[in-house]
């Protein structure tokens, strides 16, 4: 029997923080007849960061992957959208406190992903280019476009090879993702949209501190993905860590300086566990602690699931990887459990494999049973994502858009758009 709006205050109230995908998806699979959810995100839309790379390198216009909550959720018996920035929790009263108002919880579960760790050097955070939000990879196109215009009319050779470098710390997933789409503008795009850049002025270089790129995947995938940037121009530096950035200047641990106006940080993430969760419920990489059901340590009524959730099983004794598929299953485990009002199944991941794209026809996956790079991967690769991405509008702009890419090199989101005063809000 299903219950309607008039007795909704009867329902138990699940507060979901965080709408990436483990709270967006648990605020869908949640049994709607038995909780009513509350669910906070400072942003107002579900975003796919798979694909930041693609806005930031204008492959792709940001609403192509990005879905107001309003919208998804309209459907959805006894769901609000809440928008603001967590900031605290009162375990003792049960109540969520954000910036823009204080939320009762009968559960709460964190769902706030990881944020930009800059290490021991804070002062990057003011210098470099990230990828962890739409808006960072909003703001990253505008400063690559507008390093290329600034380069077309600068008169000093030095300058304008500086304008020109972009260097990539960090050779995961994201920064070889970058890197062979900025190799990809060198080699195709700015000799044909571009004429008074030369291509060899420029310069796509990737730092990256391990002995090979892509450790989280298989070595051939390493030599296979290497070799694709190389292809691409990209010049490959492992088993280097940068140092410091100043003054446009990277500086590595070999001595080695890369004088580069734009530096890319891809290198490291970081939990951010809200004030009021208990010291000791914290590890390292400020994870929160869970129990195989996902229930912090140490708290009553208080769930975390996906990125910010550290949860240890034989295979993975320090934690899951802190990537999309985990924070699916462990959002769809939490769902069941907590319809049945039990916790009898604990969580158990399944791989369903990593992948990794270069660039046209390059790409590296490894699945399950099976290893694929080049073409077969690449089309895997594009396969995946686009059943991943909502909405069937998304999609089909998704895949014209690639097409039209493959065919053409034509991008026409190559547009330097960006605000020129903000006006000044009350609540500012
Ligand atoms: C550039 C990039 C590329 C990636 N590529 C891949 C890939 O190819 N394959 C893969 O499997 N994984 C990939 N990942 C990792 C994957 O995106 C994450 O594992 C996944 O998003 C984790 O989901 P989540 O729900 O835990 O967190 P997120 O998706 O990060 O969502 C967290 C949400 O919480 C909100 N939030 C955070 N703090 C607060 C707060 N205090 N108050 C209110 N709201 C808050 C944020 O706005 C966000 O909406 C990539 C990540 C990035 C950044």
């Amino acid at each position: 029997m299903t219950t309607d709006k008039h007795n909704e205050n009867e329902l138990k109230h699940l507060v979901i923080v965080g709408g990436g995908f483990a709270g967006f998806l648990l605020s869908k699979k949640i049994d709607h007849r038995q909780y009513r959810v509350t669910l906070v995100d400072r942003k107002n839309f579900h975003a796919f960061p798979p694909l930041f790379y693609q806005i930031a390198s204008s492959g792709l216009e940001p609403a192509a992957i990005c879905f107001p909550f309003r919208k998804e959720l309209r459907k959805l018996r006894h769901v609000r959208f809440h928008m603001g920035e967590a900031l605290s929790v009162d375990t003792e009263k049960r109540e969520l406190i954000t910036n823009t108002g204080t939320i009762p919880y009968d559960y709460l579960v964190l769902a706030t992903g990881t944020t930009n760790n800059f290490f021991n050097m804070p002062e990057l955070r003011e210098r470099v280019y990230t990828l962890k939000s739409t808006a960072e990879a909003i703001r990253l196109r505008n400063e690559i476009l507008f390093c290329l215009e600034r380069a077309c009319t600068c008169a000093d050779a030095e300058s304008r090879r500086t304008l020109l470098c972009f260097t990539v710390v960090g050779g995961g997933p994201t920064g070889v993702e970058i890197a062979g789409a900025l190799g990809e503008m060198k080699k195709y795009i700015l000799a044909r949209e571009y004429p008074e850049i030369s291509p060899s002025d420029m310069r796509v270089v990737i730092v990256e501190g391990s002995d090979r790129l892509l450790q989280n995947m298989s070595t051939e995938a390493s030599t296979k993905s290497r070799q694709y940037l190389e292809e691409l121009e990209v010049e490959v530096m492992t088993g280097h860590t940068m140092k410091s950035f100043e003054n446009y200047v990277a500086s590595l641990d070999n001595g080695e300086q890369i004088k580069s106006h734009t530096l890319i940080w891809t290198a490291g993430i970081t939990g951010q566990p809200l004030e009021g969760i208990p010291a000791e419920s914290i590890a390292r990489g400020k994870r929160i602690i869970t129990d195989e059901y996902n229930r912090v340590k140490g708290c009553d009524r208080i769930f975390a699931i996906g990125d910010i959730a550290l949860l240890t099983e034989k295979n993975y004794p320090k934690g899951h990887p802190q990537v999309a598929q985990v924070a699916i299953q462990q959002s769809e485990l939490l769902a069941q459990n907590l319809n049945k009002g039990s916790f009898d199944t604990p969580f158990h991941y399944k791989d369903k494999g990593n992948m990794a794209t270069i660039g046209r026809n390059k790409a590296v996956a490894d699945l399950p049973h099976l290893k694929l790079y080049g073409r077969p991967a690449w089309f895997t690769w594009m396969g995946v994502h686009l059943v991943s991405i909502l909405g069937m509008k998304n999609k089909i702009i998704t895949l014209l858009n690639w097409c039209w890419y493959y065919f053409t090199y034509n991008a026409t989101l190559r547009l330097l758009i960006r605000p020129t005063r903000f006006p000044k809000r009350n609540e500012e």
